[in-house]
């Protein structure tokens, strides 16, 4: 078993009330053979929602209590993203997922890559805050990119 971006399998639970659907992804889940979670939603938040960043580092620092995640109204989210985290790791768990596949650039999902705070566009590279929180419990993360 394996846990996939639930945004990856259309479900529109991306901040702006889209999904991200990649078919192959669609067909993990459809086959049993994959498990959809979203972090986010997980975590308490609604959709749509603000667009939220990490300032300060990445998803390991938000973890380690050295960065924040911020929306881009300002509002501090950092408590959120990790009862999401979390949240997302015991649905893993209980599955007996060894490997997600995320959604790259996400401040929760990416994994190579996400948004660096600024609000402009640019990255850096780095994990997002679940993706951290799963591969320091031993779940192997990939991006959607590299399937
Ligand atoms: Fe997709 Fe992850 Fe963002 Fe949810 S938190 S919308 S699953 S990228």
């Amino acid at each position: 078993m394996r846990v996939v971006s639930a945004c990856l399998m259309g479900c529109k639970c991306r901040y702006d009330g889209n999904a991200n659907y990649v078919e192959k992804m669609a067909r993990f889940v459809e086959a049993g053979k994959a498990l959809p979670v979203c972090p986010e939603q997980l975590g308490g938040l609604s959709t749509p929602r603000n667009p939220a960043e990490i300032v300060g580092g990445d998803g390991f620092d938000v973890l380690d209590g050295k960065a924040r995640v911020v929306d881009n109204q300002g509002n501090y989210v950092t408590d959120l993203f990790i009862r999401g985290a979390e949240q997302a790791l015991h649905i893993a768990q209980a599955a007996g997922a060894k490997e997600a596949i995320l959604k790259e650039r996400s401040p929760s999902c990416g994994s190579t890559s996400i948004y660096d705070g600024s609000f402009s566009k640019s990255k850096r590279s780095g994990v997002g805050v679940t993706a951290a929180l799963f591969i320091r419990n031993g779940i192997v993360v990939r991006s959607e990119e590299s399937q």
